[in-house]
């Protein structure tokens, strides 16, 4: 008998619990090699532990001001300037956010309403459409092109009408490790223009592209970033998952309606970690060194698996890697990814759960963001499933 005797009607009915937290806690009861949720298992700077420790020390730890600390603001606004060329006024244009989890939302929550449309291209990051759903709107699901997840924007162009208000992004991309090109951005402007449509540009994975590509964030092009929220994440940036610091870039007019919302929801963030950060950040190569790391690591992780029998495109982009099993096995990505947990003691993302209607290709996503004997034992057991 349940406590609460009065009805309850789910506002997400279809919603259970994340995949992330199933995996990893599936993970940890078969003592598996976890490369399912995305997360380092090596430490973040200790330079960086130590300024936060300082900054506690020194009594920053009262409220910050609600929209974030400002010496961090402005080396936000410095960072987003030098690496892509447009200008956020760090006062009325910057916040930082609760991880990029919560910027998401909050996003969603400030601008869009009932009935309006919201454009998601599918596999999508699991908390776009929860948050659409909250908020009245209805997601509208484009596919991302196989093998090589494009955008078909001619598909895009279809589905748009005087109801959508929104068009979420997201470069590079989680899961398929993929990245929008210049033309992607330009086919983006040219279908944007003229409308009242926003965008919501998911840039948490900005400096992890690979093989010289360029990351094309919303910040390059000057009538995209007009029009956007860009978003990005320390907790990718400086290998800190677990702190959920993140930040928001959006011209005024946006930037105000996120305010009203986010002082609401949780006021303010984390001070120390903010001033800390503040500091962390004026060292560049603390951000751009990020790219030639983790293509370490994937080439480590791709040369290591080359003789498993699974299949697979280089990732260009985040840290993540996807493999297709349809040479090994034709079971569900679902029931596989299970099975490699329990039998074989190594946890992926199995793709499905990223498509409203579960659509299967047989691809598992692994994180290679590990330490290279953690990537290493991963690769062995890897090669040995036949
Ligand atoms: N967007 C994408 C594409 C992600 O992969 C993640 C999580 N790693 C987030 C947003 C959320 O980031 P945060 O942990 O800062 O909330
Ligand atoms: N973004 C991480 C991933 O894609 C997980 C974040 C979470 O657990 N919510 O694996």
């Amino acid at each position: 008998m349940p406590r609460f005797q009065g009805l309850v009607t789910s506002k997400l009915p279809a919603v259970g619990t994340t995949i992330f937290s199933v995996m990893s806690k599936l993970a940890m009861e078969n003592n598996a090699i976890n490369l399912s949720q995305g997360f380092p298992d090596f430490n973040c700077s200790e330079k960086l532990v130590e300024l936060v420790n300082q900054n506690m020390k020194k009594g920053n730890n009262q409220y910050a001001p609600m929209p974030g600390v400002p010496a961090l603001r402005e080396q936000i606004a410095e960072m987003i300037q030098d690496l892509y060329g447009t200008q956020y006024n760090p006062d009325t244009e910057i916040t930082v956010t609760a991880g990029a989890t919560q910027a998401i939302y909050t996003a969603i929550a400030a601008v869009v309403r009932e009935g309006d449309e919201v454009i998601v291209f599918e596999p999508a990051y699991d908390c776009y459409t929860p948050a659409i759903i909250v908020a009245g709107g209805k997601p509208v699901y484009v596919q991302l092109s196989q093998p090589d997840f494009s955008i078909d924007w001619l598909a895009v162009k279809k589905v748009m009408s005087h109801r959508t208000k929104l068009i979420i992004i997201n470069t590079p991309h989680n899961p398929s490790g993929t990245i929008l090109s210049d033309k992607d951005m330009q086919e983006l402007d040219k279908l944007t223009k003229d409308t009242d449509i926003m965008i919501l540009s998911d840039e948490v994975y900005e400096h992890m592209v690979f093989d010289n590509g360029i990351h094309q964030s919303v910040a390059r092009f000057p009538n995209l970033a007009d029009r956007s929220f860009l978003i990005s994440s320390f907790g990718k940036t400086v290998h800190t998952t677990g702190w959920k610091m993140a930040y928001v870039a959006a011209p005024e007019n946006l930037m105000t309606e996120f305010r009203k919302v986010h002082q609401y929801l949780v006021f303010s963030c984390n001070t120390p970690i903010q001033y800390a950060l503040a500091e962390y950040m004026k060292d560049k190569n603390n951000y751009l060194e990020l790219k030639s790391f983790y293509q370490q690591k994937r080439d480590q992780f791709i040369k290591l698996i080359s003789s498993s029998k699974f299949s697979f495109e280089q990732s260009t982009g985040t840290y993540f890697q996807l493999l297709n099993y349809s040479a090994i096995s034709d079971e569900k990505d679902t029931d596989f990814a299970i099975r490699l947990t329990k039998e074989f003691k190594i946890a992926s993302i199995p793709l499905s759960v990223f498509y409203h209607e579960n659509v299967d290709n047989r691809l598992l996503r692994f994180c290679f963001a590990k330490k290279e004997e953690t990537l290493e034992k991963a690769a062995e057991i890897l090669c040995k499933i036949s």
